[in-house]
């Protein structure tokens, strides 16, 4: 396997109007259209190569992404702020020289200011040379390095470049001619297993996504693709490439959508349906709510492979014996979650980074699981033998009964990383077959092929 190299990604922020786009377009010597109100921003708009490094880099402006997520500056700022913060080497603060800050400019300098990426203030508009004088109020933002520009002009830029490249030089970054001879990484080219991040607000979904970043030179240094409900962040772990689907952090669009629940629920939605397994965030401090389940339903319903992430484990029963803590949570989770009984747990503490690697080894073997369910011929016979031990009922008020001629399953293994077999009944009469009786042959393939975390989907096909 070619090892691995890191290319740092550069991420421009800063508040509208200050000249992102226009940096940015300079730096990427091309103009990228950011669309702001499409539904899927795709890389190349928020994402390019740098043009003015010698080092490999990518640029990224995180505008792009938060332009369309909400009305509210606030919570814009802070979402971008900390795409920024979870996903770039440096982070390029956009301001315009030629005006005073504003209130946003001192919230997202706020935010970064308890970022461990190195920020370079760009004081932009500066098109002529007298205005260079006058750092004034920008000093007090509590950063050092800075530069004046103009994007307008291109003033600035050489300059920029100089000191992108020591800074990338620095940090181990590969030249460019370099980086053409060397061939792109085998994991990049290994299919991502997309892992959505799902959970109510407060949860700990952020915490979880930052915990499992902690070690951020394992995070592939580009956002693949991004959608107004959440960020994908390219992740690398043990060689195996990760996606993982962050839906912490995005806001509703619009003031109707502000019911923080349905809004959740809805951009939860999307990102499980893109995920070959979902994480479904709980604080079980709190309990276990509605929207919790109604999450988990969702999950269900769509038939995704799920791990239940029992988070804030710390402050449940802190001081009882472990042995009851967890089977406290085990009765609770399957209680209140019984319709999602194939996902197995595990309990966390985001915060105190407790639990994130098991998450691992945990997707690592669902994973593998997927590789061996039952096949066709195996599950005929076992549908065939479990009919009869338990034949089908006949329906109150019908002399008919159910009759299972044959099992055929159709999944597409291209359609995920981790395929879930969707298994199809041919019967006699489609509507015979009751909740409890595909419940008990889901039962039957479960006990005599145990894969948790995956789902046991039937469908009936009536054949005559
Ligand atoms: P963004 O919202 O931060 O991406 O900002 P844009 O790149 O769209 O720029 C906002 C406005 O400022 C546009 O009208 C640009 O033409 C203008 N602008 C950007 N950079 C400069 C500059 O260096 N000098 C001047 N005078 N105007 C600029
Ligand atoms: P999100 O809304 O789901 O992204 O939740 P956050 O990650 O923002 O977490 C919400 C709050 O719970 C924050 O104050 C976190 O510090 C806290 N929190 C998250 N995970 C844990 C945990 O495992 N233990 C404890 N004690 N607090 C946590």
């Amino acid at each position: 396997m070619a090892r691995m190299q890191h290319v740092p990604t550069i991420a421009i922020v800063g508040r509208p109007n200050v000249g992102k786009s226009a940096i940015f377009n300079r730096m990427a010597g091309r103009r990228i259209a950011i669309v702001h109100d499409e539904p899927g921003v795709t890389r190349d708009r928020i994402s390019a190569p740098c043009k003015i490094t010698d080092h490999a880099c990518k640029l990224m402006d995180t505008g792009g992404i938060g332009a369309r997520l909400s009305d509210g500056f606030a919570e814009q700022v802070a979402a971008e702020a900390d795409i920024a913060m979870k996903t770039a080497d440096l982070i390029l603060f956009v301001l315009d020289s030629r005006d005073h800050l504003t209130p946003i400019d001192q919230s997202i300098a706020d935010h970064l200011r308890k970022s461990e990426v190195p920020v370079m203030l760009l004081l932009n508009k500066a098109d002529h040379e007298k205005q260079d004088l006058n750092l004034g109020e920008f000093s007090g933002l509590g950063f050092n390095d800075y530069i004046f520009l103009s994007a307008a002009h291109g003033r600035g830029f050489s300059e920029l470049a100089s000191r992108l490249d020591s800074f990338l030089k620095q940090a181990g970054a590969p030249l460019k001619e370099e980086m053409e001879e060397t061939p792109v990484e085998d994991a990049e080219t290994a299919p991502p297993i997309k892992v959505a991040v799902v959970g109510r607000p407060n949860a700990g979904k952020s915490s979880l996504v930052n915990a499992i970043l902690q070690d951020r030179r394992t995070i592939v240094s580009d956002v693949a693709g991004t959608t107004r409900d959440a960020i994908d962040i390219p992740y690398l772990h043990d060689g195996q490439p990760y996606v993982l689907i962050d839906t912490a952090g995005m806001r509703p669009r619009s003031r109707r959508d502000t019911s923080v629940e349905v809004f959740s629920a809805m951009r939860s939605e999307k990102a499980i349906r893109r995920a070959d397994i979902c994480l479904l965030v709980i604080d079980i401090a709190a309990g276990i709510t509605q929207q919790d389940r109604r999450i988990a339903g969702i999950i269900a319903e769509e038939g995704k492979p799920c791990i239940i992430i029992v988070n804030k484990f710390d402050l449940f029963h802190p001081n009882a014996p472990r042995k009851e803590r967890m089977a406290e949570v085990e009765e609770q989770v399957r209680r209140e979650l019984f319709f999602i009984n194939y996902a197995p747990f595990i309990t966390t503490s985001a915060k105190k980074s407790e639990g994130i690697e098991i998450i691992f080894k945990v997707i690592t073997r669902i994973r593998r699981e997927s590789a061996a369910l039952p096949t066709t011929g195996q599950l005929n016979r076992l549908i065939q033998l479990a009919q009869q031990m338990n034949p089908p009922g006949t329906s109150s008020g019908s002399a008919k009964r159910l009759k299972i001629y044959y099992v055929t399953t159709a999944v597409d293994p291209k359609y995920s990383t981790i395929p879930v077999p969707r298994y199809v009944l041919f019967v006699n009469d489609k509507n015979l077959l009751t909740d409890s009786y595909s419940q008990y042959l889901r039962n039957k393939i479960r006990e005599n092929y145990p894969a948790p975390g995956i789902p046991v989907i039937f469908s009936a096909r009536s054949r005559v």
